[in-house]
């Protein structure tokens, strides 16, 4: 019995540990571990033992654990992490692309009717057994691209009886599916139509009679708010994130997407994490950095939208911590591949495969405080990525075209 759950897995051609390096600021490629001939000891879906696989062999013997063989060229990484995402939704917004395309803003298509909150009234009308149908699918579609963990943010519902119902359903795909998905309350993502008051009213009404169910229930233990012209003002943002705070919930903010509003706030109240950051500058970045707030860029939202991307090697030469996730949502962001914006983001950015990887896993873990993965490393989580290629650096330079062929959560391989 027991040794059903001990195996070796390997040899893999590298693999790419991640391990010991610094949480923020510059990486080098050289910095990165890389075994060759690789192998990896686990039990129970923890890591052992990493090291050359025929070393492995030898302390491991056959009888005790079980030999997983890999045929062919294998680069081994931990499995990803995409900390940013709105996977909970019903409907497309194609006809906002098509506006977007023509050359109408986003902000304009919103005033319009388009938007967020058309996404709320699809959401809000898909029944509960299709949201998590369509949940499934999503997140099973990133499990095949390696992405094994996956923040998802509600947001879509607006009203306390919807977020819960949405939140719910995060909570139900969590224990059905493999992957691990890590809630986040989004209900500050814009004020209803429906809503009769102003923000600051609507944010009072989430504190009273959301942001408490949500901790009686266990749905969520992190916030996120929209702070921007078209949503919330940094003071509204403040008192909501403070009471939030006071509730017990990890702070985290989507900032400085159009106009250079959150980063100083998000500094100013040191929250876990700031995203977007397309239009920061030098001060922003020096305020986050100062404070440790984790800068997490979203090339999908930069790319969907056809807007700048996040000055991501601003924000590593300043030594903050930089986290790429995709922001995958059916408005500005429905492309959602993980690999193929990080690589693009690259390209963009100047940043070294080291940067990268570390964006998507360790310091993509660190932002959702996760800090069992993210790394290869004894008494770490066997989620694993491999891709079928010898040189690490084929697959940022395939630009997401060269997909995993092998993929492992908590040990058992899934592909
Ligand atoms: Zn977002």
């Amino acid at each position: 019995m027991i040794k059903e759950h001990r195996k070796l897995i390997g040899p893999f051609s590298q693999i790419l540990t991640l391990a010991n390096l610094p949480l923020h600021g510059t990486l080098a490629d050289e910095a990165m571990t890389i075994i060759r001939n690789g192998g990896i000891a686990m039990e129970n879906g923890i890591i052992s033992a990493v090291d050359n696989y025929r070393t492995l062999a030898e302390k491991y013997p056959g009888h005790d654990y079980t030999r997983e063989q890999v045929a062919g060229d294998i680069v081994l990484l931990p499995g990803l992490i995409d900390a940013h995402t709105h996977l909970c939704y019903a409907g497309s917004r194609a006809n906002d692309f098509a506006l977007r395309i023509a050359g109408i803003s986003y902000l304009e298509i919103a005033r319009q009717g388009g938007g967020i909150w058309q996404t709320v009234q699809s959401t809000r009308e898909e029944t509960s057994q299709n949201l998590e149908d369509l949940l499934i699918e999503r997140v099973s579609r990133k499990l095949t691209r390696g992405v094994t963990t996956i923040e998802i943010k509600s947001g879509y519902g607006l009203n306390a009886e919807q977020e819960i119902r949405h939140l719910e359903i995060i909570k139900q795909v969590d224990r059905r599916h493999t992957a691990d998905l890590v809630p986040t309350c989004l209900a500050a993502h814009l004020k209803p139509r429906d809503f009769p008051g102003n923000n600051s009213t609507y944010l009072e009404y989430l504190v009273n009679d959301l942001l408490p169910e949500i901790k009686r229930r266990n749905l969520a233990s992190r916030i996120d708010i929209f702070v921007e012209a078209s949503a919330f003002t940094m003071d509204e943002a403040r008192t909501y994130l403070t009471e939030a705070r006071r509730l017990g919930f990890d702070l985290v903010m989507h900032a400085d997407q159009f106009t250079k509003a959150g980063s100083h706030l998000a500094a100013e109240m040191g929250i876990l994490s700031a995203d977007h950051l397309e239009v920061s500058g030098e001060p922003e970045i020096q305020a986050l950095q100062r404070k440790g707030v984790i800068c997490t860029a979203l090339p999908g939202s930069s790319i969907g939208l056809g807007h700048t991307f996040a000055p991501a090697r601003k924000i590593l030469d300043a030594n903050a911590c930089l986290v790429i996730a995709t922001d995958q949502n059916p408005g500005s962001a429905p492309q959602g591949d993980l690999l193929t914006q990080a690589s693009i983001l690259a390209t963009f950015e100047k940043l070294s495969s080291a940067e990268v990887f570390a964006g998507i896993t360790f310091r993509a873990a660190a932002a959702l405080r996760l800090p069992d993965r993210g790394v290869i490393q004894e008494g770490k989580l066997a989620d694993f990525v491999g891709f079928p290629t010898a040189d690490y650096r084929e697959i940022l330079y395939q630009q997401g075209n060269m997909g995993p062929s092998m993929v492992w959560k908590n040990g058992e391989r899934l592909l």
